[in-house]
């Protein structure tokens, strides 16, 4: 048998459990190309694909190791050399991976065997026996489920502390001229400039930028920026948490996500470290069970969400939104200075933190009314981290609220709330207090605009009602000002002349 390890798969731990007679890996540059990727993503993938293989190598392993424009190319010089062979693969995550692969391995006379994938911590049916007959569900409900699975954070069945999170303490705007430790970078070596060449080659013109790329790349590297992390962030990471800043693009944030989403970090090690560093003292109850929701309860609630969600969830669009997508999101110039931020920020990293992409990238497209899956089709483009698991939900879900499955109303937001998490507002050609007239903030119209256009839909949402009494309170004259002002600034966007 052989064991076909995908570029989201390096485990060590994983192959040496499954102890294969040999291991493929496939670099396919097809899928590279629909989207698009952001440079850094592919060469983050080969590199660490790359180092994978040579360190299965050193091991003993016997590895193969092709590179062909098109899984199809791939596995027919496979098959000529290994004829009739069995290929395993652990279960992959994306939607319709598994019978393409299938399909593909069948059809030039292979055997395809699916494994179970431990990189999750909890297996579907574990899941799935969680969610019972569920239409919708809720992230709190799931992750006291882990928490009582797991024990973390708990004692003699009640949460450590005496409630279940502490988002109360958590939504804090940093002092002025605060500056967080700098987080741990890696040079590219040997191998990394190699997939840096490649990409140079087989790549042109896709968003972002290839130079200045220090992700870790390795099993080894992932661990030290777990350690970096504990030891130097997580100590302030709820308090900042929401934060949404300009003189820092980490923050207090892990950067942990394209290692855990490689494989070359299991879920259950990260919260491990993190709570033995909790466990020393110096971690406040705040900082630490934030993160262990982060990790145990949203990462494994968005995968197992997608897996029984697809395909409708991709084609989901409750809000009927049509626009395209405005010219901004590619980097055309805008003078609203949280969106140029965040967007030179994600040029230049293929990173934003979860804010920066929920309230200030997600909320802008929502009150816009892009189409879901235009702005789906950029995050995976745009991102380092971005796989369809994690962005669907993430984006159609919550960022646009495309389907009511995760939750019960949008996450949308006016200047306000972008103006209290942090400083953007300051440096803004806009004024965040204003909604009517030439330099008012555009989130404010939109807002407002946004919550008019969609009320049959929102209204009957008690945690909105406040908002509706608030807008019934302005003069006919004004909502209708109101309403002119957000369509004015439609069409500039558009135009990108905003
Ligand atoms: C619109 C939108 C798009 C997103 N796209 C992606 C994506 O393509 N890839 C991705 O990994 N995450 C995505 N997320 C989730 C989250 O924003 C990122 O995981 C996080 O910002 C990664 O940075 P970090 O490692 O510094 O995270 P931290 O803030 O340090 O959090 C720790 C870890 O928790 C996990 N996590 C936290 N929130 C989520 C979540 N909502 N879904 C899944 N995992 C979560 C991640 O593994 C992350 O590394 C998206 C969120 C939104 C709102
Ligand atoms: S004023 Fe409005 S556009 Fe400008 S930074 Fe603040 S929220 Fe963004």
């Amino acid at each position: 048998m052989t064991l076909w390890i995908l570029g989201d798969q390096l485990n060590h731990a994983a192959v040496e459990q499954l102890a294969p007679r040999r291991v493929l890996l496939v670099e396919a540059y097809e899928l590279g190309r629909t989207p698009p990727m952001h440079p850094q993503k592919l060469v983050l993938f080969f590199s660490a694909m790359r180092h994978f293989a040579e360190e299965l190598r050193a091991g003993g392993r016997e590895v193969i190791y092709l590179q062909a424009e098109t899984l199809a190319e791939a596995l027919e010089q496979f098959f000529q050399a290994y004829p009739g062979e069995t290929l395993a693969q652990m279960q992959p995550a994306d939607f319709g991976f598994a019978e393409r692969a299938k399909a593909l391995v069948e059809g030039r006379g292979g055997l395809y065997r699916l494994l179970p994938n431990r990189l999750w911590l909890l297996q579907p049916e574990e899941f799935d026996r969680w969610a019972g007959s569920r239409q919708t569900y809720r992230l709190e409900y799931f992750y006291r489920f882990m928490r009582q699975r797991t024990g973390y954070l708990m004692q003699k069945g009640q949460p450590v502390g005496g409630a279940w999170n502490y988002d109360a303490e958590n939504r804090k705007a940093p002092p002025p001229g605060y500056r967080p430790p700098a987080p741990l970078r890696f040079a590219p070596d040997a191998l990394t400039q190699g997939a840096i060449e490649t990409v140079k080659a087989r790549f042109q013109g896709h968003f972002g930028a290839l130079e200045g790329f220090e992700w870790p790349v390795t099993r080894q590297q992932a661990l030290e920026a777990l350690e970096d992390f504990v030891q130097k962030r997580l100590a302030a990471f709820g308090p900042y948490q929401d934060a949404l800043v300009e003189q820092s693009w980490s923050l207090h944030h892990s950067l942990l996500s394209p290692a855990l989403n490689l494989g070359l970090l299991h879920p259950a090690e990260v919260v491990e470290r993190a709570l033995a560093e909790y466990e020393k003292g110096g971690v406040p109850l705040a900082s630490i069970e934030g993160f262990v929701r982060q990790v145990m309860g949203w990462r494994e609630y968005i995968y197992h969400v997608y897996r029984r969600e697809m395909p409708g969830l991709l084609r989901a669009n409750q809000l009927a939104a049509q626009a395209p997508l405005p010219p901004l999101f590619w980097g055309a110039p805008t003078r609203m200075r949280c969106l140029s931020t965040v967007i030179t920020r994600v040029r230049a990293r293929g990173y934003a933190h979860h804010i920066e992409r929920l309230m200030v990238l997600a909320n802008f497209a929502l009150l816009y009314g892009v189409e879901p899956q235009a702005l789906n089709a950029w995050f995976v483009a745009a991102f380092v981290d971005s796989a369809d698991w994690v962005m669907v939900p993430n984006v159609l879900g919550m960022g646009v609220f495309a389907s009511p499955i995760l939750s019960s109303k949008p996450y949308a937001a006016s200047g306000k709330y972008i103006a209290r998490m942090g400083n953007h507002c300051q440096h803004c050609a806009f004024k965040v207090s204003e909604t009517l007239g030439e330099q008012a903030c555009p989130f404010n119209s939109l807002y407002w605009d946004f919550m008019a256009r969609h009320r049959a839909l929102l209204e009957g949402n008690p945690r909105l009602a406040v908002l509706y009494r608030s807008w019934d309170r302005r003069q006919p004259q004004e909502q209708r000002a109101i309403r002119h002002r957000a369509e004015s600034l439609r069409q500039g966007i558009a135009q990108g002349e905003v």
